[in-house]
């Protein structure tokens, strides 16, 4: 039987390729049959959630269950009244995301359509194009510059039909960010009627001042909306829980667009907590620079190129396809991230683990180099 109504599907919607997740690791490690394996694939916190988060789960487990009935609170009061006391925005800025990627919907869904363009980086995060492609959009990909977004050509390639242009800092998978003053240089130079989606889900792990893009610039420049994760150094990517800090007047749309319960219980609760533990922030990016110093200086020791990363991730050169690289890794119990799909074929990406994780990690590329220089 044809399914004709097939032929109606969105022309946007036609053109989708799925979006690949890291490999899942239980169900990997049976599999192969393997004994020990770690997943260090989707950069995710090794520390787990915010301890303090824990506690709130355990303690209130018999009042969070009981009410498992009720709807969320459709507007996140709570979560919100915090978020605008650390970082001094007003609650009318905020917009709640299931996960930072609703809210890449959402500018996408109220700014694009048929006959508009927005403009991406190339190795730029793979959410982007497929948001832009499902609404009827054009996405442009600006060729990157030393792998990180070249903004200066995302500039050029504006024209009349341009009306979104996403930028990640730090971006997944290169790593690469940008400086405060490059993105007000940026915002200075672009037409102000263009709407910047500046990404930064791995904002708590940017070290140095001069990457530190306060919300306050929002108010310098209105087309500008900031995102933020919980998925990451908060330790709660399987709650699916993020947020925007926009003008007020763009806020109030984001928020037509939103499911009216996107967040759910669980994650307004624990979200809340885990935004003020901020010992727990900083361990996770204490652990998060000890791993990534080993990490490169053991590339360096073995003659692999890295990109410099400002997130919970580094990219390296596998010396050969990074399919065939991925698939060593992962035989020998590390689950990994293969680049091919992020025109990057020979790189591999690895999220920083624990120390033990990044021990058996190294150990293993170590074992992989030797058989390479065997060949
Ligand atoms: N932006 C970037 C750059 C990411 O790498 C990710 C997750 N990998 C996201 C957004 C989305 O994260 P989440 O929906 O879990 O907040």
């Amino acid at each position: 039987m044809k399914n004709s109504f097939l032929e109606n599907l969105n022309q946007g919607v036609l053109g989708l390729k799925p979006y690949e997740p890291g490999l899942p690791l239980e169900h990997t490690q049976k599999k192969l049959g393997l004994e020990k394996m770690i997943k260090l694939a989707s950069n995710e916190n090794p520390l787990g959630p915010s301890p303090k988060a824990l506690a709130v789960l355990q303690e209130k487990s018999n009042s969070l269950s009981s009410e498992l009935n009720r709807y969320p609170d459709g507007n996140a009061y709570d979560l919100k009244e915090a978020i605008s006391k650390k970082y001094k925005v007003n609650m009318n800025q905020i917009t709640i995301g299931n996960g930072s990627n609703d809210l890449i919907e959402f500018v996408s869904r109220c700014f694009l359509g048929t006959g508009k363009k927005a403009i991406y980086s190339q190795h730029g995060f793979a959410i982007y194009p497929l948001a832009i492609k499902a609404t009827g959009a054009l996405p442009i990909k600006s060729k990157a510059k030393n792998w990180g977004h070249d903004l200066e050509l995302m500039l050029d390639l504006v024209d009349d039909q341009t009306k979104l242009i996403f930028i990640a800092s730090p971006n997944n998978p290169t790593g690469t960010a940008k400086t405060l003053l490059e993105i007000k240089d940026f915002l200075n130079n672009l037409p102000d009627d263009i709407l910047v989606f500046l990404d930064q889900a791995y904002y708590e792990y940017i070290e140095g001042s001069e990457f530190d893009i306060p919300f306050s610039l929002i108010d310098d420049h209105p087309n500008l909306v900031i995102s933020r994760s919980f998925s990451k150094a908060h330790g709660l990517a399987a709650l699916r829980l993020g947020f925007c800090i926009s003008n007020s007047e763009l806020s109030d749309y984001l928020n037509r667009v939103r499911q009216p319960f996107n967040a759910n219980s669980l994650a307004l609760e624990l979200g809340k907590i885990a935004l003020l533990d901020k010992n727990h922030i900083d361990k996770s990016v204490r652990i998060n620079s000890v791993g990534m110093e080993k990490a490169k200086k053991t590339f360096i020791n073995l003659n692999y190129s890295f990109i410099e990363s400002w997130g919970n991730f580094i990219s390296f050169d596998a010396k050969q396809d990074s399919d065939v690289a991925f698939q060593y890794f992962l035989e020998k119990g590390v689950i990994l991230r293969s680049l091919k799909v992020y025109e990057m074929p020979q790189h591999l990406r690895v999220s920083i683990g624990t120390e033990e994780e990044m021990d058996f990690f190294l150990q293993v590329l170590e074992d992989y180099e030797k058989e390479l220089s065997q060949k």
